[in-house]
């Protein structure tokens, strides 16, 4: 049966009228613009922003298509990838009927989503060595199960499943399989952007937000086939991403040196950090990283996180997290900040 994503949108989504603009006639750059109640005067700001920005961003998404070698009909952009995450489950969830999957350890905001619109997120809890369990994940499945959502590397727990794993899934499973790849920068493989022709229910979400060093501007990528990115554009807010966000991130496209010197001084760091956080005698056990990040299992995970705390130096505690006991996530930072690090976790020790 050949996969349409169309099959699973919900039923009231297939009526919809898409929100249009006079500029869907209109397309080109030089005229008279009354239609969309602008200041015609300028900005306030010392440059102009008083015109409405790109809904459908098409020189950006032509420039990222090069860099990540896929067509820009592939791609949907998203203010973060929170954003496409949400999108997805507007789609393609009925509330209170549908289902999805997650693995717990993972991002937390797959199941907040799910929360806020009223899905249910039936969990599947990663192996002890969190990879995926891919016969757990198959029988899971029900007739009303729209997405599996599949995070790797993972967050909190640093590692990249399995990518056979993640193959079976996406062969057994008729719905959507979403790949987070938020830290596919740190990872050492390539991306799963490269299987898209391959699994039309594939799903791959990446961000600026990490490796780019873009948190801030808030810009999520969603690759996909043609279809579900036509479904995505017709439900997204029209203006979904700044013209700031536009303009600047296309300007960083032409840098892409300065990515790759970023993500090789973090590698460094990354392996740095690993043996002086070893060396540790509050330290239980430092978890293996294709991340930015490592999991690190301490003596009294709680008891660390409240006093480096009072040093100013910020972790994230996931002791409370199932299957991260004892736990807490530590980012990699610039050498200066993981020395203050180590000092600190010294005077624990
Ligand atoms: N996915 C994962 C796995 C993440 O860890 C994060 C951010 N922590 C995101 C997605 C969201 O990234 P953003 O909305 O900044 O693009």
């Amino acid at each position: 049966m050949m996969f349409n994503p169309t099959d699973l949108l919900r039923p009231h989504l297939k009526q919809l009228v898409p929100y249009s603009s006079a500029r869907d006639d209109y397309k080109g750059k030089d005229g008279v613009f009354l239609d969309a109640n602008e200041n015609p005067i300028g900005s306030i700001t010392e440059e102009n922003w008083n015109r409405y920005p790109d809904p459908y961003q098409l020189e950006l998404k032509a420039k990222l298509a090069e860099i990540k070698g896929v067509n820009a009909e592939q791609i949907f952009l998203g203010n973060g990838s929170d954003e496409p995450i949400d999108l997805l489950y507007r789609a393609f969830c009925e509330p209170q009927t549908d289902e999805v999957i997650i693995n717990p350890p993972t991002y937390g905001m797959y199941k907040v989503s799910a929360d806020i619109n009223n899905v249910k997120a039936k969990e599947v809890l990663l192996t002890n060595q969190y990879d995926l369990d891919s016969q757990a994940l198959l029988s899971a499945i029900q007739p009303n199960t729209k997405i599996i959502w599949i995070c790797s590397p993972n967050n909190p727990t640093g590692n990249d499943v399995s990518l056979e794993k993640i193959e079976i899934i996406l062969k057994g499973f008729q719905g959507l399989v979403v790949v987070d790849e938020a830290y596919i920068d740190f990872a050492d493989r390539p991306s799963f952007t490269t299987r898209l022709n391959e699994f039309p229910n594939l799903i791959v979400l990446q961000t600026m937000s990490k490796a780019w060093g873009l948190a801030s501007l808030r810009l999520g990528m969603a690759f996909c086939s043609p279809e579900i990115v036509a479904i995505l554009n017709r439900i997204k807010p029209p203006y979904n991403l700044s013209g700031l966000t536009q303009r600047t991130v296309l300007n960083a496209l032409n840098n892409l040196e300065k990515k790759d010197q970023m993500v090789a001084e973090i590698l460094e760091n990354r392996e740095g950090l690993q043996n002086e956080l070893e060396a540790l005698e509050i330290v239980k056990r430092v978890y293996p990283t294709d991340s930015n990040f490592y999991l690190v299992k301490m003596k009294d995970a709680k008891e660390v996180y409240l006093k480096l705390i009072e040093k100013q130096v910020i972790l994230r505690d996931r002791s409370k997290v199932v299957l991260c006991e004892d736990g807490i996530r530590i980012t990699i930072g610039t050498k200066k900040e993981n020395k203050k690090l180590i000092e600190e976790l010294k005077k624990l020790s």
